[in-house]
């Protein structure tokens, strides 16, 4: 049992208290409009205020998780957390700044600010496998 990730800061968890709905931070960094989940295909799809539109494999989104247990503790080293075949269970918003992805392992610790997401989007984060090299290995295995 995996109880890490206290320096996480899960900010309006499931509150929808007053939730705010200016537009005024859109130009900084881009949020998701839509998130759509590919299950059969191990794929999860993401379009942006901006107009992109993002393809993620969900092993890559797996391997890359940015949180404190699956990163832990060596300053500046970044590794790749192979999960043969994840399965995404639900995607939370967390502020306005990140999303937080549930696995099926029971993983749900993992805080994806959007910026780390179009980030890793365009290259891995370290030495290791691209999104690019995952959704092919994917398709082949499907
Ligand atoms: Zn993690």
């Amino acid at each position: 049992m995996r109880t890490g990730c206290a320096d996480h800061t899960l900010a309006g968890e499931s509150r929808t208290g007053a939730a705010p709905t200016d537009k005024r931070s859109t130009t900084m960094t881009s949020t998701p409009t839509d998130v759509h989940l590919r299950e059969r295909e191990g794929v999860l799809d993401i379009d942006w205020t901006d107009g992109h539109k993002s393809r993620f494999s969900l092993r890559y989104l797996r391997g890359w998780c940015p949180c404190a247990v699956c990163q832990g503790h060596l300053h500046g080293v970044t590794t790749f957390v192979d999960q043969p075949a994840p399965r995404l269970l639900g995607a939370e918003p967390v502020g306005t700044y990140a999303m937080r992805l549930q696995w099926s392992d029971g993983h749900r610790t993992g805080i994806y600010a959007f910026k780390y997401l179009r980030a890793i989007e365009l290259a891995p984060p370290a030495e290791g496998p691209s999104n690019e090299q995952l959704l092919a290995s994917d398709a082949q295995s499907s």
